[in-house]
């Protein structure tokens, strides 16, 4: 019996930590993307569940046992859970929420694990207001896709952005890798500037020349989490000076606070006091993006605090849960 599975589902890494009474992690799973809006439906299945089945693997094993899942004609394990927290990218509307809902259903069902109470929500979501514990906050994921989210003094909470990698998620990680791509055949048709992100994209990718970058992008080997992976390299063009790289890290992190504005406009927050949180591969590792959204907030909202401790949004999902099992105690 456990009694807290917090579940942090990007667009870049799914993340399953298994809580213990004493708050402790007692076992870690990780697995790819589980976006069903940019892996589809079976396959989000599939890594959520390989990132849980690895979380109670690992408790098992550092108690020297193994996992037995009904072999050998033996019954499997089942695992009672006291409250599971789901914070997944892909959740924005409620066709979404059917859709998630059934698929995290059908995972718990094939693991056997019985939630008493769970909780679905958005990553940006369930981060905040795990996150913030109730207090004003805005939280911005910059990963692989990326959202605003917000929770006003009245528990109003709004967001902006965030819808996925076909026609939004701006400022993202693969709104930062797609615009690289774009640039690389831009340069190479003499419509755009020349810029070292075609030395730095081919070889990434295992590509020779440019023209093979455009049939990939057709191409079977084509992926959303891949496309992310490249804002890296246009951080890397941007250590060396390129012009174009800075330029579309400069739009992102203005894109990104396009974002949080708007939400702390509709919850009206501008002149309250509150926390920012910055969450997400691009935001963490990118530190001119970061800059650009921490300049443009300061000198936009008059009592912001940013937060920099907060820098994992399984930390949020964890709180959550915690929040959760803490009310049912006091009861
Ligand atoms: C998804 C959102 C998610 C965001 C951040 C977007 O691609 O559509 O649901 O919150 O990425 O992970």
């Amino acid at each position: 019996r456990i009694p807290l599975l917090a579940v942090d589902g990007g667009g870049t890494k799914c993340l399953a930590v298994l809580v213990d009474r004493s708050r402790q992690e007692v076992g870690t799973g990780r697995s790819g993307s589980c976006n069903y809006q940019g892996i589809g439906e079976e396959a989000a299945s599939r890594e959520l569940m390989q990132a849980i089945l690895q979380s109670l693997e690992d408790a098992l094993s550092r108690n020297g046992l193994t996992l037995l899942l009904g072999h050998e004609g033996k019954e499997p394990v089942e695992w009672e859970v006291d409250c599971a927290v789901f914070g997944l990218a892909g959740l924005d509307t409620e066709h979404d929420r059917e859709v998630i809902t059934k698929i995290v259903h059908r995972v718990l069902q094939q693991l056997n694990i019985r939630v008493r109470h769970l909780i679905i929500e958005n990553d940006g979501f369930a981060a905040l207001l795990g996150a913030t514990g109730g207090k004003p906050g805005i939280l911005v994921i910059a990963g692989t896709g990326s959202i605003a989210f917000g929770v006003n003094e009245a528990q109003e909470t709004a967001r902006a952005g965030g819808w996925g990698h076909r026609v939004g998620d701006e400022g993202s990680g693969y709104w930062i890798g797609k615009k690289a791509i774009i640039a690389v055949l831009k340069a190479e048709d003499g419509r755009g500037e020349a810029t070292v992100l075609k030395e730095l994209l081919l070889p990434f990718i295992g590509l020779a020349r440019v023209d093979e970058l455009f049939n990939w992008t057709y191409g079977p080997l084509y992926s959303v989490d891949k496309v992310g992976e490249l804002s890296v390299l246009v951080s890397q063009a941007a250590d060396q000076g390129d012009p174009v790289a800075l330029q579309i890290l400069q739009v992102a992190g203005e894109e990104l606070f396009h974002a949080a504005r708007a939400v702390i406009e509709s919850l009206q927050m501008k002149n309250k006091p509150f926390q920012m949180i910055l969450q997400g591969g691009v935001l963490q590792n990118d530190d001119r993006v970061r800059k650009i959204v921490v300049e443009h907030i300061n000198r936009y909202a008059s009592q912001v605090v940013i937060e920099n401790a907060q820098n994992d949004p399984i930390y949020g999902v964890i709180a959550k849960g915690l929040a959760y099992l803490d009310s049912q105690s006091g009861q």
